[in-house]
């Protein structure tokens, strides 16, 4: 039995959803501990390719548990909409559990972040409406999924969380839903999903009693974690991996190992400082060869080079035992790789991200050199070109962490597993 924390230890789509799929094989419950609707986990399998925004990529593994924690803040219809999807292809039995604690994701959390759009604090989550849900839940006043299970206290919080959001609603220029249909449509939703309903915690609990090996993977990266990362840069929740500890209902000491997922590069969604930013060809070189798009806007995401201080505090907040690091392949083909190994404020030398003076920092770089081979059929660490194998150690001997997964292409067969959680 162990159970392993999966946490982004940048700034969002490290490739977890990936790495949790290279690991699947070992795991006996997947659990997702907080956020919602993702921007798209996408998961390659056979060559095929599907997203999903709230099923944990777990799910691909057929018969692989699911569960959606008390720390989310979930869509019903999103969610209804994907296991739909899921059946079509195949993976029906997968057993889908879901705290009735999590909170729920109305039409006016949507609304209120489509009307938003990207204004001042924008983080670059998806406006799927977990801000706001996940504001109502801090203001008491959220739903909870196990509210839909009874009508007249659903419909007494409804009217509670919508009242609120009317006149925000109405100040940003548009016109709050009626609740009628959403208490129907709603209602609806729980009831198709009450043979899911759980106590998350104590479901894990009995999992771990049994002896089962449990992934607990959070959303986002570390460093837009709402009490760790630059405010108001930042998502609504806990990304590091003491949210797990809340968002499930978990002890630290009943956790056994954490792994940071990061990419071998970095990008950013969303506004807020990104000192290891690159522009020009490098960029664009890497928002190609990467995929970098963002799903949501459909623009470039903006990239930057490995930032190796991120990833100390990353690492330092969560514990990191281990790194799973995406996307090598990606940098095939570039002479010379820039590494930001420290960062420079005011002539002073920083090791990890300051508190204040985010956006005057200059990245210390240190060059490393590139390699032409495409990484796709390496499956050894042997296998890798020097140059590629003297990346990954500069990254291990500046961070003081290894690492133990190596992603070379986004099939869950393209990667190199060095060392696993779950052995
Ligand atoms: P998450 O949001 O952190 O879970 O990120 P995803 O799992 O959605 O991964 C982001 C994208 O990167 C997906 O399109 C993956 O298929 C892709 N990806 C993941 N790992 C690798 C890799 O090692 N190499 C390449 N080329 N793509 C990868």
């Amino acid at each position: 039995m162990s159970v392993v924390v999966l946490v982004g230890a940048q700034w969002g789509d490290e490739g977890k959803g990936s790495v949790a799929d290279v690991y699947a094989s070992g795991v006996d419950l997947v659990v997702h501990y907080a956020g919602g609707a993702n921007p798209g986990q996408t998961v390659v399998a056979e060559g095929e390719r599907m997203v999903f925004h709230v099923i944990p990529s777990g799910t691909l593994r057929h018969g692989t548990p699911c569960l959606l924690a008390q720390g989310m803040a979930i869509d019903p219809t999103l969610l209804l909409e994907e296991l739909e999807a899921l059946s079509s292809h195949g993976a029906q039995n997968a057993e889908l559990k879901i705290c009735r604690r999590a909170h729920v994701v109305l039409p006016h959390h949507l609304m209120v972040d489509a009307l938003r759009g990207e204004g001042e604090g924008a983080s670059g989550a998806p406006r799927r409406g977990i801000g706001p849900a996940y504001g109502d839940k801090v203001a008491r006043r959220g739903v909870q999924l196990g509210d839909l299970l009874v009508p007249e206290r659903f419909t007494r919080k409804l009217h509670a969380s919508l009242e609120a959001s009317e006149p925000v609603i109405r100040a940003l220029g548009g016109e709050p839903p009626e609740a009628a249909p959403i208490v129907d449509r709603y209602l609806a939703c729980g009831e198709k999903l009450r043979p899911m309903m759980v106590e998350g915690s104590r479901y894990v609990a009995e999992a771990r009693a049994a002896g089962k090996h449990v992934l607990l993977e959070g959303p986002f990266g570390a460093m837009v974690d709402v009490d760790q990362g630059v405010y108001p840069y930042v998502v609504g929740t806990s990304t590091m991996a003491g949210g797990a500890c809340t968002g499930v209902g978990i002890a630290p000491r009943d956790i056994d190992q954490v792994v940071g997922v990061a990419k071998a590069y970095s990008t950013r969604p969303g506004q807020g400082p990104f000192p290891s930013e690159v522009t020009g060809a490098l960029a664009t070189r890497l928002q190609k060869a990467g995929g970098e798009i963002d799903p949501i806007s459909g623009r470039p995401r903006r990239c930057g080079m490995f930032d190796v201080p991120a990833l100390r505090l990353a690492s330092r907040v969560s514990g990191f035992d281990v790194v799973a690091l995406t996307k090598l392949d990606v940098l095939t083909g570039i002479d010379e790789l820039p590494l930001c190994v420290a960062y420079e404020l005011d002539g002073e030398e920083l090791s990890e991200p300051p508190y204040e003076g985010q956006s005057r920092i200059k990245p210390r770089l240190e060059m490393m050199a590139g390699w032409t081979e495409d990484l796709r059929d390496c499956r050894s660490w042997d296998d890798l070109p020097d140059n590629a194998r003297r990346y990954v150690e500069r990254i291990e001997e500046l961070s003081g962490l290894r690492v133990g997964l190596i992603g070379v292409g986004p099939d869950r067969s393209e990667s190199i597993v060095r060392e696993t959680p779950f052995s």
